[in-house]
């Protein structure tokens, strides 16, 4: 596989395809898990979401989206630095995943990579392990972000005022994630 340092590898999680993107208007390569595909169909019960499926299906025959699993090795990297980060409750099996195979192909294929996620979390892990991320918004929907405070280590959900306080049974630091987005139309 070649790839050009100009053009990097984009890494999309489940919430960015959700979005309903258009592959045709996006550079490069599209690389995702199985797992994460098996998320977008499991979330499969509007319209949208089948019209999602079916690009999903032309994308991945015209080689645009490629979906590779990490190796077991990477995944273990990702689940001790997700430790160290206090991130580790807050990350589902798919999100280690993709953020494995987003160091396993910057590392190992030497290329740029950017991934691409609405969790706060894996935001928080990808800047320890500098890994280049961007949340997708959709151009011309205004969207007011709700966040959602809450422990890292028991992953229990806390009020909104309590962020940045530390936790009253465990004593880690308060972290907020998207809960939600409301759109302003
Ligand atoms: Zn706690």
């Amino acid at each position: 596989m070649i790839a050009l340092k100009n053009n990097p590898i984009l890494i999309f999680d489940t919430n960015i395809f959700l979005l309903g993107i258009d592959f045709n208007v996006i550079e490069g390569a599209i690389y995702t898990t199985p797992r994460v595909i098996e998320e977008v169909k499991h979330k499969r019960y509007t319209n949208k979401n089948r019209n999602i499926i079916n690009r999903i299906q032309v994308a991945i025959e015209s080689k645009k989206l490629v979906l590779q699993t990490p190796s077991n090795r990477a995944i273990q990297d990702i689940e001790t630095s997700s430790k160290t980060t206090g991130d580790y409750r807050a990350l589902s099996i798919v999100d280690k995943e993709l953020i494995a195979l987003a160091l396993e192909l910057k590392l190992i294929l030497n290329v740029d990579v950017i991934l691409y996620t609405n969790d706060y979390s894996m935001q928080n892990l990808c800047s320890e392990l500098s890994i280049p991320f961007s949340a997708l918004i959709r151009d011309g929907i205004k969207t007011r972000v709700i966040w959602e405070v809450f422990c890292p280590f028991c992953n229990e959900i806390k009020a909104v005022e309590e962020f940045g306080k530390e936790c009253e049974i465990c004593g880690t630091r308060l972290r907020r994630r998207r809960k939600d987005e409301i759109k302003l139309i």
